[in-house]
């Protein structure tokens, strides 16, 4: 697993298995020391200031079990306080496991990602098992989504005394939202613009949704200082645009010619063309 700072509010953690990336976010101004005014200094006001700073949110989660059992230990060295809320992209399995961390911590999503979890029961679970059997990895517990927070999207989430922005991302499933931190100018895209994975639509994606929300991500990823897709490195937002590029290039490709479309470049190895291959069935 890697850690890396983004922004003085913002850590990027990298699981060492599918790349996926994990955003630690905390409200701006959380290093703070609450104001001591003297005589002046209202308790309430403290306790306000406190309270404000004391928000940490977890946005989707690395995969093995000892990186998720690192993350409450990495929030608190970064001196972060400890994690008051997890949001997952969108509710692929690899995207919702942070609840095996936090146990404690109500899980948001997206009503459209809360409505996929409601209509497949057991599905995340029953992957993550599958993954594991293949990879002999063994959790001391199954996972828990617990009752979940929908987020109507597009929308606004409150973290201190800022709010995150909820965009509409969907097309690679059925649901998903990126997520925009405004003053950081970090887009959390979910599973788009990624320089290592080929556009996928799985079950329920759509090439006419994610073209769409390829479109509604160009403004982010144009304003954007780090663009943390779901999985691979991170970028800067001028990166962000040629993949944005290629991928519409790619999508429009795949509609017109199918199977005969041409990859982007750099993501033509064999797995990727083993996704361009379900892509071309999934139409
Ligand atoms: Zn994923």
């Amino acid at each position: 697993m890697r850690a890396v700072s983004l922004h003085r509010d913002v850590i990027l953690v990298t699981s060492a298995l599918l790349q996926v990336n994990c955003t630690i976010v905390r409200g701006p101004g959380g290093d703070e020391e609450p104001a001591v005014g003297g005589e002046a200094a209202s308790t309430a006001a403290q306790a306000a200031t406190e309270r404000l700073a004391a928000e940490t949110f977890v946005i989707d989660s690395p995969v093995l079990p000892e990186e998720l059992e690192l993350l409450p230990s990495l929030i608190q060295q970064a001196g972060f306080a400890p994690a008051s809320g997890l949001l997952a992209t969108h509710a692929d399995w690899d995207h919702l496991l942070a609840r095996m961390a936090f146990a404690d911590v109500a899980l948001g999503c997206a009503e459209s990602s809360a409505d996929r979890l409601d209509a497949e029961p057991g599905v995340a679970q029953r992957e993550l098992r599958r993954f594991d059997e293949e990879l002999y990895i063994k959790r001391g517990r199954p996972l828990a989504l617990g009752s979940l927070q929908a987020l109507p999207v597009p929308g606004r989430c409150e973290i201190g005394e800022a709010e995150l922005e909820l965009h509409v991302a969907d097309g690679h499933t059925t649901d998903g939202m990126a997520i925009w931190i405004p003053w950081a100018r970090v887009l959390v895209a979910g599973d788009y613009l990624s320089t290592v994975e080929i556009p996928t639509l799985s079950e329920g994606g759509r090439r006419d949704a994610y073209l769409a929300t390829l479109e509604r991500l160009r403004p982010l990823a144009a304003a954007a200082e780090h663009v943390v897709p779901g999985h691979g490195p991170v970028t800067d937002g001028a990166r962000a645009l040629g993949v944005l590029e290629e991928d519409i290039a790619y999508l429009r490709a795949l509609g017109e010619r199918g199977a005969a479309a041409e990859l982007p470049p750099g993501r033509r190895s064999r797995e990727q063309r083993r996704l361009h291959a379900r892509n071309v069935a999934a139409l």
